[in-house]
């Protein structure tokens, strides 16, 4: 059995007395086996471009608004080779209104680079994963685990917060994936040696489900929780966060994203247009000119949009 793993940097006299793993493993994932939603990217025919897919569009993007766009993705482009020799002004389409556009183009060229050094075939490997564009040490762990069933270390936001009030006795992680929360995260791991990592992987799996499900960060719902009884924040008394570990919310209202947002709009309308019309006819009488001409800018300079004199589109839509 793993031994108690201690809170970093905690003196011992005030640490909150974490649980078990072990005990902690078991309750999770036993509550993930009967309490998992049944997501197509988890279902056993999901091909590991599925998987991929889904990774990329779930980045800052809740499960809601990503289903629709993953099941029109995966339908047009069921293969890295197919979603490669794609228009990119289709590829912007079809990613619609889930927000960080450039995470398409980025999807894309990940696509190519699996056509040109793997044979269309998406790797296990997270060291060749994380080589290709846009695909970071989060997107590359998870793919390795969640689609080739490699038991390598994932964390996102909902683990690190799970692991921090369960493990550490805080309300919240803090803005920074710090050193001690990766030691934190990689100690917890189920040992591998029995069953090829299928128990560290459902541990992946499940803590993410508990932060989604159960362990938010608004209103985690201590009462239905597996592990009410063994978090040591709530033993802790469910002390407050401090100023340092609250996340600053995402603006998004009058923001350069909100402006660029309302163009892409525009443009996926699959029309050139030109763009003193684009910018005016706006639906955001708050933003000045120059948010709106700025915004454009920063559109093409990201290849999001091509501009030809004062006609602006999609990427390749202006033709040759
Ligand atoms: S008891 Fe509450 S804070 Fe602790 S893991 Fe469960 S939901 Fe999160």
């Amino acid at each position: 059995m793993p031994e108690t793993v201690l809170p970093e940097g905690a003196a011992v006299a005030d640490a909150p007395i974490p649980p078990a793993p072990d005990d902690v493993h078991t309750r999770v994932i036993d509550w993930f086996a009967e309490a998992a939603r049944d997501l197509p990217w988890r279902r056993p025919e999901c091909t590991p471009w599925g998987v991929l897919v889904s990774e990329i569009m779930l980045q800052q993007t809740p499960v809601v608004r990503v289903l629709p766009r993953w099941e029109e993705w995966l339908h047009r482009w069921p293969t890295p080779a197919a979603c490669a020799a794609a228009p990119s002004a289709e590829i912007l389409t079809v990613w619609d209104r889930l927000g960080y556009p450039r995470r398409a183009l980025r999807l894309q060229a990940a696509a190519e680079a699996i056509v040109e050094r793997h044979d269309g075939e998406v790797p296990a490997d997270p060291e060749a994963l994380r080589a290709l564009p846009g695909i970071g040490e989060y997107t590359a762990a998870a793919v390795s685990c969640f689609a080739f069933g490699i038991p390598e270390v994932v964390v996102d936001t909902n683990i690190r917060r799970a692991h921090a009030r369960i493990f550490t006795g805080v309300a919240l992680p803090g803005q920074t994936y710090t050193a001690a929360q990766r030691r934190l995260a990689r100690d917890l791991m189920p040992d591998t040696d029995d069953d090829g990592g299928r128990r560290a992987c459902a541990w992946n799996a499940a803590t993410m489900e508990l932060g989604a499900l159960i362990c938010t960060a608004r209103s985690p719902q201590c009462a239905i929780c597996p592990v009410a009884d063994l978090c040591a924040w709530r033993a802790a008394g469910s002390p407050p966060p401090t100023e340092e570990q609250k996340t600053r919310g995402q603006a998004w209202a009058g923001t350069d994203r909100q402006v660029r947002g309302a163009i892409m709009a525009v443009l996926r309308r699959g029309e050139p247009v030109q763009a003193e019309t684009l910018l005016a006819g706006l639906p955001l009488p708050e933003a000045e000119d120059d948010q709106r001409r700025r915004c454009l800018d920063s559109l093409v300079r990201d290849g999001l949009a091509e501009r030809r004199g004062d006609i602006v589109a999609l990427p390749g839509v202006l033709g040759g």
